[in-house]
Order: C-alpha cells, then structure tokens, then sequence
C-alpha cells in the first residue's frame, strides 16, 4: 500500500519535467494561500495563480480505475468518499478565492496534462481574466479541445 502523502511520485515528476520543458516554473507541494484550505498543491504557479493537483486513481478515485475495494469496503467506501468530498470542497473554495484549479489523474500522459495546464497558466497570465471559472480536467475527463478553447 502506497503512502497518500507522497514528495513527488513518478506521473508527478513527469509532469514536472513536461512543464520545465515547456518553460513554466512552479512551485512544488506548496501550501495554497486560501483561508480554509488547509491541503497543499502538487505544484502551484503564484502569480496567475493556478494550483495542479495529480490525483491519484486509487484515493481519488479514478473512474478508470478507482474501483472501489471489495476487501474492507466498510472502510474503504466511506474514506473513499471522504476524499472526494475533501476534493471537490477544495476545488470550490480556491475557485471562490480565485483560483484556477487544474486535477490531472496519475494515469494520465504527462506531456498531454502539461499541454492543459500550461493553457491555464498562460490563459491566466494575461490581464483582464476572468476569476474563478472552476476546475479543469485534463484530457481524459473535461476534453483537451475544451480546455484549450478557454483561453
Ligand atoms: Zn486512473
């Protein structure tokens, strides 16, 4: 069993590094300047401020692959739950601080969720934007043509 905290996983790390490449700097494992959110982003871009969270399939679950665990489903099902509860009320309150969130799940190719997330940051960068537009996936759940068409 893998821990839930985790300093960098390898998906993480690869989107890192798709990032770098595409000449974004972030932070890593930042804590989000919101009141009332107490969770840390996997990587955090201050100034147009854009917070990157990498889901992982199994807490997060994943509709790929966050199959629920028959084992102890007592205990899982509720944590389960609990953890996109926790998720969805983050999204909620950095979008209200305004905040863009961007989840992208571990399973997903790093170069096509650093492709999502560098449209966000640099959607964002420039004057005038609007605030608080809510959560965008990438690829695999929002449509990468969505995303994408934002900007
Ligand atoms: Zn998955």
């Amino acid at each position: 069993m893998r821990s839930q905290r985790r300093a960098g996983t390898g998906p993480e790390l690869a989107l890192r590094q798709a990032l770098w490449r595409r000449g974004l700097r972030y932070r890593v494992d930042a804590a989000v300047p919101v009141p009332g959110v107490r969770r840390r982003a996997d990587l955090l871009f201050s100034g147009p401020r854009v917070a990157v969270f990498v889901d992982g399939c199994f807490w997060h679950a994943c509709p790929e692959h966050g199959t629920a665990p028959r084992a102890n489903a007592w205990y899982w099902g509720p944590k389960l739950v609990r953890n996109a509860e926790r998720d969805r009320d983050t999204d909620r309150r950095l979008a209200e601080a305004g905040w863009a969130v961007v989840r992208v799940w571990e399973h997903e190719d790093a170069d096509a969720a650093a492709a999502v997330v560098e449209a966000v940051v640099r959607g964002r960068a420039k004057p005038a934007r609007g605030r608080g537009a809510g959560p965008t996936r990438s690829p695999t759940a929002a449509g990468l043509g969505e995303a994408l068409g934002r900007s």
